[in-house]
């Protein structure tokens, strides 16, 4: 269970157990939650929020989509986070801010309920496992397709959404695999269950254009500067299946999944079967960065007051 200590719920601290919603607020019922995960990481000069602003951004624009209005400023929900971390002693964690509708009606309408927002966070490791940061995980290609541009908006980070992301996953898991990659409604390869795809070959280094069947990652964005500045081409583009499988090396990228290479699809070994150079390069700089190793030249980090 995670021990999340004292939960920010619409502008007060609550303790952990009495974290509450009633069981029939809409967001249970319809998924009408719309939530970012953020990493916050411990540096020689104290602990820094990863891209706050926009992880921030793109919390209201989720809600936006689905016509919501969050009840607080970007400025009061980027306090709050602060103070969520502040008040739990947390140097490095992930944050978890979601805003939901909540209990009112129980109307398909969300606009009869009123709109929540809380803020937990809490410790959390490597999210596809320490060891996976340089053997890679073992991954398949899902039988299930992400969204259709046209059915369920894939640029909000909706909760409504990660049914899909479920689907993919338990799949992988339930198969002996560790994560699912999905292809799009035209059958290119889209994303993992949570998180963006990167495919070397030939020293150039390709990944998904967003073309609505997949979340906007920030990482994704950050990786993108990080490889463009180490000198490397990028191309955002279609990308079918069986290039993965002739891929010289595959990564994914995620809050949670920060830069993790994946060392098989469907039981075909990538390049060396473990983390490649370049993937190697690409996530050093990446870490180097987070954790302040490296001048934060693109004003990444949002330095908090640690208690
Ligand atoms: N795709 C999905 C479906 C996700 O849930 C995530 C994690 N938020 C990502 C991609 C990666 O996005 P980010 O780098 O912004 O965490």
């Amino acid at each position: 269970m995670i021990d999340s200590g004292k939960i920010w719920m619409n502008g007060k601290f609550v303790e952990h157990d009495e974290a509450k919603v009633h069981v029939l607020s809409h967001v249970l019922h319809y998924g009408s939650g719309f939530f970012e995960g953020i990493r916050c990481y411990k540096t020689p000069k104290g602990s820094a929020i990863f891209r706050l602003k926009e992880h921030t951004d793109r919390l209201f624009d989720s809600a936006k989509i689905y016509r919501t209005e969050v009840p607080f400023t970007k400025e009061e929900v980027n306090k709050a986070m602060m103070d969520t971390l502040n008040i739990n002693n947390l140097e490095e964690a992930y944050i978890r801010p979601l805003v939901y509708r909540g209990y009112n009606q129980l109307g398909v309408n969300p606009k009869t309920c009123p709109v929540d927002v809380m803020i937990a966070a809490w410790t959390w490791g490597k999210y596809l496992g320490e060891e996976a940061m340089k053997k890679g995980v073992k991954v398949k290609i899902s039988s299930w397709r992400r969204l259709a541009p046209d059915t369920m908006p894939t640029m909000a980070k909706a909760s409504g959404n990660y049914l899909s992301s479920q689907l993919i996953k338990m799949e992988a898991l339930e198969d002996g695999y560790d994560e699912g990659i999905a292809l799009d409604y035209n059958g290119y390869v889209s994303e993992g269950s949570g998180e963006n795809l990167f495919v070397i070959k030939n020293g150039i280094i390709y990944t998904p254009a967003m073309n609505g069947s997949a979340l906007p990652g920030i990482t994704r964005d950050s990786i993108i500067k990080i490889a463009n500045d180490l000198g490397y081409e990028i191309r955002e583009q279609g990308i079918p299946r069986e290039m993965l499988y002739i891929a010289d090396e595959l990564f994914f990228t995620g809050t949670a999944a920060e830069v993790t290479p994946v060392s098989s699809v469907d039981k075909i070994v990538i390049g060396t079967g473990e983390r490649g150079a370049i993937t190697e390069k690409i996530q050093k700089r990446f870490f180097d960065i987070v954790e302040g190793r490296e001048e934060d030249k693109y004003g990444w980090l949002t330095f908090i007051n640690n208690v």
